[in-house]
């Protein structure tokens, strides 16, 4: 129903942030290799996020907008080994119940494009034909037009713009290997092509985090029983007035985790003035059956099962590559 729609929707729709972060991770199960994400006013007027992935067939576009329908899970068993990002079906459903969506869509080449728009509750949903390459466009706008109480919760386009380039900046130093491209009220902020050779991953991190943070930071690469650290460590001087560059991934994740910044702090307390904060990008993989990613169903939280173990893995890592970078 609408309402239990609704009410979902307030999981996954927090914001226009949130929006492009679903947008963008079904490009990426579709397995695109290019995304654009264009916003107007901080996403609040528009979003449209569009793909080179393999599409969605005119006959399952209606489909893909109704809750809980997801092509990503073939049976229960599945959901112990989730690969795909998405997987509860609901993030298009709930987008459709809180704003205007209208998806185009084409698949293979020999097929033409198809546009699916939907009217709200006041109309049925349209399926026209639409030029479109290969691919989908899916563009949200009117947020939280028919819940007004909603959308006093919603901050400045400054705000809500700054929220979602970090969610891309997150995505992008995840998946190095498709391009990323972020276009605001008609400016092109960034334009990242796909990077697959270490100089071209370095130039993404440069330009993501900035000079000063890559001309500082030691590139980090540790094993020890089953649990792999890598990525970027910043260093001591290039440590910041806030703590807004502290990225981590886990098995290619982006997570914000309590325990994962506390065993990092540690390793960096002793090396920094009081009141800086450091910065990294860090990429921790570990055997997924030792990991719970399903805590919250936007994703940032992780359980681990051995939770000392991890802490200390980490906190050891982190110290030994500071300790070498400055003795
Ligand atoms: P989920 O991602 O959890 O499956 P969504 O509501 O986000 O649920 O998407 C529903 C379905 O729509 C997906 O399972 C997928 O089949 C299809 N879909 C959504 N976005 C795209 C896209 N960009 N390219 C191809 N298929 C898509
Ligand atoms: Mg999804």
């Amino acid at each position: 129903s609408t309402l239990a729609n609704q009410i979902a929707a307030g999981e996954v729709v927090e914001r226009p942030a949130s929006i492009v972060k679903e947008l963008v991770e079904n490009a990426l199960d579709a397995g695109a290799s290019r995304i654009e994400v264009q916003i107007r006013q901080g996403g609040l007027e528009a979003i449209r996020v569009s793909d080179d992935g393999y599409g969605i067939r005119p006959d399952e576009l209606e489909l893909a907008v109704s809750p809980h329908a997801t092509s990503k899970i073939a049976s229960l068993a599945d959901l112990e080994n989730i690969a795909s990002l998405g997987f509860r079906g609901e993030a298009l459903a709930s987008i459709g119940s809180v704003a205007r969506l209208t998806i185009e869509s084409r698949v293979g080449e020999a097929g033409s494009g198809w546009r699916l728009s939907l009217n709200g509750r006041e109309a049925p949903p349209e399926l026209t034909p639409a030029a479109h390459p290969v691919g989908t466009s899916v563009s949200v706008s009117e947020l939280f037009y028919n819940t007004p109480a909603r959308r006093r919760f919603l901050r400045t386009e400054r705000t809500e713009y700054r929220y979602i380039e970090d969610m891309l900046k997150r995505l992008a130093l995840s998946r190095f290997e498709v391009g990323f491209t972020l276009i605001h009220n008609q400016r092109e902020i960034f334009r990242l092509p796909p990077a697959t050779q270490p100089a071209q991953r370095a130039r993404r991190v440069e330009r993501l985090c900035g000079k000063a943070f890559y001309r500082q930071a030691w590139a980090l690469d540790f094993a020890q029983e089953g649990l792999r650290l890598s990525g970027w460590l910043g260093g001591p001087q290039a440590a910041r007035a806030q703590a807004d560059l502290q990225y981590v991934y886990v098995n290619g994740r982006s997570v914000r985790d309590k325990l994962i910044n506390h065993a990092l702090r540690q390793a960096y307390q002793p090396r920094l003035y009081p009141g800086r904060h450091p910065a990294w990008v860090l990429y921790l993989e570990l055997d997924p059956l030792k990991l719970d990613v399903n805590v919250h169903p936007t994703k940032h939280e992780v359980r681990f099962h051995e939770a000392r173990r991890i802490h200390d893995f980490l906190a050891h890592a982190v110290n030994e590559a500071l300790e070498r970078a400055s003795p």
